[in-house]
């Protein structure tokens, strides 16, 4: 069987937590600034860091914090609830500089997008900065697998907004809005931006985390694996 590529389903995937484990990367990025700037660490902080980590992504997402103010911010409520005395800004450029460097595929990750970019078109479409991810991307060497990388910090807009999609779309050639699927692992930014915007979409959830709504996806997947399935399901 010859494997044609459909050069009209589009499908946008997001980067962290979804293509990457950025969950790993975090905390051996975390680990080494901590080490570094002779802070504690351990599984207990990295855990208390990510819950805080989140709530300030939220509320970038909500349009309450900027993106600078989150990077910041975020280590500014880690200290003060350690209770150790820390250089929020100091920190957060160690781990940046830590976290670009290096990678870990989520499972299945290099099958899918090898999968993938043969049958449709693929746009890797994710929240973050430009030289974080440019990093992570070049580590991973996943940049010829798409066609474009919307980077949300380049871009000047972030998923859910609205704006954030319309300015993916306008710049993929030949869009169409009904050939296209987002697959990401977020609810409230890769599942209510895609939405928003009106396009079809997958959440991968490998945890099997139950949906605590309102943000319901059109498909859900527990592996990668399962999306062949989904664009089938979807698009004949
Ligand atoms: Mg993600």
């Amino acid at each position: 069987m010859s494997m044609e590529k459909d050069t009209r389903t589009i499908v946008l995937i997001d980067l962290d937590n979804t293509i990457l484990d950025f969950n790993t990367a975090e905390y051996h990025a975390l680990g080494r600034a901590f080490e570094t700037l002779g802070l504690p660490f351990d599984a207990e902080i990295a855990a208390l860091y990510n819950r805080i980590n989140i709530r300030h992504w939220e509320k970038l997402e909500d349009g309450i914090l900027t993106r600078e103010e989150v990077l910041v911010k975020r280590f500014e409520a880690l200290f003060e609830e350690l209770g150790v005395e820390g250089d929020a800004d100091q920190t957060q450029a160690l781990y940046e500089t830590n976290l670009s460097r290096g990678h870990w595929f989520m499972p299945g990750a290099e099958a899918l997008l090898e999968t993938l970019s043969k049958s449709c078109r693929l746009f890797l479409c994710s929240n973050g900065t430009q030289r974080v991810q440019d990093g992570r991307i070049a580590s991973a060497g996943i940049a010829p697998y798409f066609e474009n990388i919307f980077i949300s910090e380049h871009m000047g807009a972030n998923k859910p907004e609205a704006r954030y999609f319309d300015l993916c779309f306008r710049e993929i050639p030949d869009f169409d809005g009904g050939r296209t699927i987002l697959l990401g692992d977020s609810l409230t930014s890769d599942i209510r931006g895609g939405k928003n915007a009106g396009i079809l979409t997958c959440w991968f959830n490998p945890n099997r985390k139950p949906n605590p709504g309102p943000i319901f996806p059109d498909y859900e997947i527990a592996a990668l694996s399962e999306f062949d399935a989904v664009l089938y399901k979807a698009f004949g």
